[in-house]
């Protein structure tokens, strides 16, 4: 592949939306949110994609690896795959505050006892705004900083409803573009925590707050896109699919491109994440980047289980049906009608044409399995959050149905950083899940402050008195006798 001097790749692709609902094409030069023709959602494609697969797949081994030591500001993060990702872009354009590149970190000796099997995590809860959801802002917006300067905007709104992740995300992302984006949340009124109105709201974006519930917030933002100039951000947006793509080519790296051997668990609320997965590992997979498809496991929760129920009916009999959720730890996975559905049923069958029927399945798991999933991770020293547990809690179910070799080394996808949900592990701590989540903690798990009183000293009164009484009841309690 030829390079430009500074390092920056040289090859320019012609992407362009591909409908998922009717097959229609159009140029990546308009913004689109959905199909035009049929409404429904799109993957982007490279027309000139066949032309990569001129390199070998070892060169591009190499231009990968060599890359992960370039210093160039727009190739540090998701865009160290430029080539695979949106090579329309021109290194002005890229946005990267500091998005992918996560960490995959092996689990101790004792877990890896327990599950009977090697494992790792890969902390997507270590990008910028704590979650996975950086890796498609940054396409999505380093493609609208594209668009600001071929048309050359004078403002642009971008807008979301989302009361978690997408919306942490995208005001960030918004805030460090700057002029001449703004950045507009609309959330319902009263049914966000303050944790999920802090991250926008620190970020300067605009938040909104509407009567109702997320659902009509998302109507009323399907309705301004579809009448103002505005662009959208929720996960129909295909430019966040395709900057998702790049988990599995870190996982692929990290694997130094060995992922026969390898099983990735991901947890599937909207299920744009398990769509850009699968694609990314299909397009290294043509490239002959690597030889064989890791498997992948896609992992939902009883209480929203859409995609498990459409597969786990025999094939020719299945029928997708949207349900109705129960409230979930997997608070981000809580969704009964995904949109990206169809994106996740186009893949899928692609996935398995090239991997066999077992390449790609769908395990479900109980509320109990997923909060402890995400305590027993991060008491072996992990900083899994809700989501990040239900991946834990799919392999071990995958594990129990037999349908993971030991021989396998499997990745979970740990998608935030624990402390965003910590709300759920003080509920469990607690003991004070509302019924309908179905969870009985279990005290071996539990863990709360304890007191030290100091004896009769207070510390104001007798300070040396207080320090060695307090240290003699602190070893008392600890069961360990004094020095
Ligand atoms: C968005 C999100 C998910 C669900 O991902 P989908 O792409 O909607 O399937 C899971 N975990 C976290 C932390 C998220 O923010
Ligand atoms: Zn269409």
């Amino acid at each position: 592949m030829g390079r430009k001097g500074d390092g920056f790749p040289a090859y320019r692709g012609e992407m362009e939306y591909v409908c998922q609902g009717c097959g229609s094409r159009f140029p990546a030069a308009e913004l689109h949110y959905t199909c035009p023709d049929c409404s429904g959602v799109f993957l982007l494609e490279d027309r000139r994609f066949a032309e990569l697969a001129e390199t070998s797949g070892e060169t591009w081994r190499e231009i990968f690896d060599a890359r992960a030591a370039s210093k160039h500001p727009a190739l540090q993060g998701i865009f160290r795959f430029y080539e695979l990702v949106a090579p329309i872009l021109e290194p002005e354009d890229i946005v990267s505050p500091g998005e992918g590149q996560t960490p995959v970190v092996r689990a101790n000796p004792d877990l890896e006892e327990r599950v009977g099997r090697p494992l790792a995590f890969k902390n997507e809860g270590q990008n910028p705004s704590a979650s996975f959801k950086d890796r498609g802002m940054a396409c999505a917006f380093s493609y609208l900083k594209s668009l600001l300067r071929h048309k050359q905007w004078e403002r642009l709104l971008t807008v979301c409803a989302s009361t978690g992740d997408t919306s942490a995300s995208a005001a960030m992302y918004a805030a460090y573009v700057g002029h001449p984006v703004t950045s507009v949340v609309l959330l319902p009124q009263g049914k966000v925590t303050p944790q999920q109105l802090a991250q926008p709201l620190g970020s300067g974006a605009r938040v909104l707050e509407l009567p109702g519930v997320f659902d009509d917030c998302m109507k009323v933002v399907e309705y301004l896109a579809d009448n103002y100039p505005v662009a959208l951000l929720n996960s129909k947006n295909s430019w966040r699919i395709l900057g998702q793509e790049t988990y599995a080519f870190e996982v692929a790296q990290w694997a130094d491109w060995q992922t026969g051997d390898k099983t990735v668990f991901v947890p599937v609320g909207n299920a744009g994440n398990i769509s850009a997965i699968m694609a990314g590992f299909l397009k290294l997979h043509r490239l002959g980047i690597i030889g064989e498809l890791p498997q992948i496991f896609g992992v939902q929760s009883s209480h929203a289980d859409p995609v498990y129920r459409y597969y786990s009916a025999p094939r020719g009999q299945r029928r997708y049906e949207p349900v109705s959720v129960s409230p979930s730890v997997a608070q981000a996975a809580m969704i009964g009608n995904p949109v990206s559905f169809p994106r996740v049923r186009a893949l899928a069958e692609q996935y398995r044409s090239q991997a066999g029927e077992s390449g790609f399945q769908v395990v479900q798991v109980s509320e109990q399995e997923i909060v402890e999933g995400m305590l027993e991770a991060n008491r072996q020293g992990h900083i899994a959050c809700t989501q990040g547990g239900e991946s834990l809690a799919g392999l071990l179910r995958a594990v129990r149905e037999g349908a993971v070799s030991r021989e396998k080394t499997a990745v979970l996808n740990a998608t935030a950083h624990s402390l965003k949900f910590q709300s759920f592990q003080q509920m469990y701590f607690q003991d004070s899940f509302s019924p309908e989540y179905d969870i009985e903690p279990r005290s071996e798990l539990i863990n709360q402050p304890q007191r030290i009183q100091g004896g009769d000293a207070s510390p104001e009164a007798d300070r040396e008195v207080f320090v060695s009484q307090a240290a003699a009841e602190i070893m008392d309690k600890l069961g360990l006798s004094g020095a």
